[in-house]
């Protein structure tokens, strides 16, 4: 896919989830622009790894769940940052398979809780950069679902409020958007992953014709964060191919609704 270009020279950027998927797509991207990136992930292993690869870029090990957590990475914040990419999120599935009370109450601390408390903490420790701009990496999930979803679900409707909420608040501070992502094949993005060819039927309910790439988000991310998007803030920005625009009617367009065994 053709490069945009994006001059992120002397830009401090946070990515949480950022050793794995869209987030180190994310991290690279930004990096390569010229910025320095620090993460926070979960994932020890990956972290390390991507630090080891990548100069300019920091790895905090840590449940962003976790207030303490939070707390000190924005401790260990020795300069003001210009661009907050919320990425990490998880599911804990919902009502069909019985997520319980702490499974989704994790699910929203990681997915909502965790965004709100970053920034909250970053900007009352005034190292919000005049003005930064905030990424909340959102999902179409949050406007329809499959069965047994609710614990994610509930997590990206909550995100996408806490934008607009954010946008008013930290008016002449940080623009905050949101970008909702489709399907987006992450493997390549994986230690050891392969990128999977997937069937005609799967790239043709998408009406851009494919399955997204962790690519068609962070070029999105790194755009909301460039000063090209200085007029938009607030907004939800659907990178999903078309596909939650896609009608479908049973027998209509090759498309037939079957029983499921
Ligand atoms: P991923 O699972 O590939 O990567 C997520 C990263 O977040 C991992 O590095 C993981 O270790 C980290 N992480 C998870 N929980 C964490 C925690 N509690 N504390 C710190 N780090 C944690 O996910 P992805 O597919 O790249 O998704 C990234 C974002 O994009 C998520 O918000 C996801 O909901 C959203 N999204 C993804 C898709 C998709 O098709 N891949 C679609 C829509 C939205």
């Amino acid at each position: 896919m053709p490069e945009p270009f994006f001059d992120f020279t002397n830009k401090h950027v946070i990515v949480t989830g950022g050793a794995n998927g869209i987030g180190r797509c994310v991290a690279e991207k930004f990096i390569d622009a010229g910025a320095t990136v620090d993460i926070i992930d979960i994932d020890r292993q990956a972290g390390e790894r991507i630090q080891a690869r990548c100069v300019n870029l920091r790895f905090y090990h840590g449940d962003i769940a976790e207030k303490t957590t939070l707390e000190a990475f924005v401790s260990s914040q020795k300069c003001p940052v210009d661009c907050v990419i919320n990425n990490a999120c998880i599911s804990k599935k919902g009502v069909l398979t019985g997520c319980a009370y702490e499974d989704f109450e994790y699910a929203q601390r990681v997915g909502v809780i965790a965004p709100y408390y970053l920034i909250n903490l970053l900007y009352h420790k005034n190292l919000l950069a005049g003005m930064a701009s905030v990424v909340n990496i959102a999902s179409t999930r949050a406007f329809q679902s499959q069965p047994d979803t609710e614990s994610y679900s509930a997590a990206k409707g909550g995100i996408i409020a806490l934008t607009h909420s954010l946008s008013v608040s930290l008016s002449g501070i940080a623009r905050v958007n949101a970008i909702s992502p489709g399907w987006i094949e992450t493997s390549g993005y994986h230690e050891g992953g392969a990128v999977t060819e997937w069937p005609e039927a799967d790239r043709k309910q998408h009406p851009a014709g494919r399955i997204g790439a962790p690519e068609d988000v962070a070029n999105m991310a790194l755009y909301l964060c460039s000063d090209t998007a200085g007029f938009i803030t607030g907004e939800n920005i659907f990178v999903d191919g078309g596909m939650s625009k896609l009608m479908i009617y049973h027998n209509d367009q090759g498309w037939e609704w079957r029983r499921e065994s």
